[in-house]
């Protein structure tokens, strides 16, 4: 472990913000709390602020040596969960329903301790911006920063994301070149028959029935249609429809999520399940509506990037403790919509074993990880921009 003796002495201060973060947790675009305590800090190290990028959004700027020298952006985010925390930490969150159940409380004070000791060192030639943004969860905030200008108004050549990691060893890193998470689509379809007495079905069209044949169907998208070397999932996550035993429902709603890595396999996954739920529907006389919609594209880590992120990594945690071809993962992150405008890397950092999971109640995010986070990120910064 390569752990500056000035970034250890951080160690401290870094936790004390990371549990001020966590005791304040805000959903989406609300986090107006945390966005003050960002520009607060940046401008306490002398960075250059701009506020209001997608509501909540902070992206800071500092400069050093030579300003025709490479730019880079560093990405964090800010944003918490609608959940009830059950940790009984003394740091717990304070608003009810509300945690920071995914550590972006950890991401954020990872890359404030990185521009902290980054404007006290000054060891690096060209420009950084560190990007703090808004409601990662669900609402898209990657997507609305961009729409807004992020890489024109900060026009950096690359982009690099990080996300802590339980499950994965303490002092570890993990990440792959290609797609690391998986594009998020959404679907929901009604299903319509003709309701009636459930002892004299042939008088109506059995929606249950037809429910559970399409839903049954849905599974050979991924197991029949697809190319088995690129991963697809669907999951029905829901189904509404019945309110009594003795009554065939009209109609039955069911919903869920389709997950794939490749635009082949993202653009497929509609129009198949429009084929299979309609020809369902119409061998049993039922009808369908079907609404699809798609959300967080997949998470590309270009290749280049991903070397220099892995290099980083091993300069701080040594080369045994770089993975550099683990498993993608079907969860999502809108990190994405940075990485397919500019070339990029997202890397995790292992949070230990045996820890709670991400969204979990009883995660906690582990503050001993913090001076690696921000080591990880000095260490990109200064091996892209070498000071002359
Ligand atoms: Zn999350
Ligand atoms: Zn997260």
């Amino acid at each position: 472990m390569n752990i500056k003796p000035e970034v250890a002495a951080l160690h401290d201060e870094l936790t004390q913000w990371r549990r001020e973060i966590h005791a304040h947790p805000e959903l989406a675009f609300e986090e107006t709390r945390t966005s003050d305590f960002v520009a607060q800090k940046l401008e306490e190290f002398g960075i250059e602020v701009h506020r209001g990028i997608a509501h909540t959004g902070v992206v800071g700027v500092l400069r050093s040596g030579d300003p025709d020298a490479e730019h880079i952006g560093l990405r964090a985010d800010m944003d918490a969960l609608p959940i009830e925390e059950q940790t009984n930490a003394e740091y717990s969150s304070r608003i009810p329903g509300k945690m920071h159940a995914c550590g972006h409380d950890g991401h954020t004070t990872m890359l404030l301790g990185a521009a902290k000791h980054l404007s006290r060192s000054g060891r690096f030639s060209g420009t950084v911006y560190f990007i703090f943004q808004p409601g990662e969860e669900s609402a898209g905030g990657g997507r609305v920063m961009v729409e807004e200008g992020l890489f024109e108004r900060f026009p950096m050549r690359s982009v690099y994301g990080m996300h802590n990691w339980p499950g994965i060893q303490t002092g570890v890193a993990a990440t792959l070149t290609g797609p690391v998470m998986a594009a998020s689509d959404t679907f929901s379809i009604t299903i319509t028959g003709k309701g009636g007495h459930a002892a004299m079905p042939h008088q109506g069209i059995d929606t249950v029935m037809v429910t559970c044949e399409a839903v049954g169907a849905l599974q050979t998208i991924a197991s029949r249609n697809c190319d088995p070397a690129d991963p697809v999932v669907v999951s029905v996550t829901q189904i509404h429809g019945g309110d009594a035993t003795n009554v065939i429902p009209q109609q039955v709603n069911i919903a869920g999520t389709a997950r794939t890595f490749s635009k082949n396999a993202r653009d497929m996954i509609e129009p198949a399940m429009r084929r299979i739920i309609n020809g369902v529907c119409a061998a049993h006389g039922a009808s369908a509506e079907f609404e699809f919609e798609r959300g967080y594209p997949a998470t590309v880590n270009s290749a280049h990037e991903t070397t220099l992120a892995a290099r980083a990594a091993a300069r701080v945690l040594g080369d045994g403790n770089v993975i550099h071809d683990m498993n993608p993962c079907m969860g999502s992150e809108d990190f994405a919509y940075m990485l397919e405008e500019r070339p990029g890397s997202y890397i995790w950092l292992g949070a230990g074993e045996g820890r709670a999971q991400l969204h979990s109640p009883h995660y906690d995010f582990n503050d001993e990880i913090l001076p690696l986070g921000v080591s990880y990120w000095t260490a990109l910064v200064e091996d892209q921009l070498p000071a002359e």
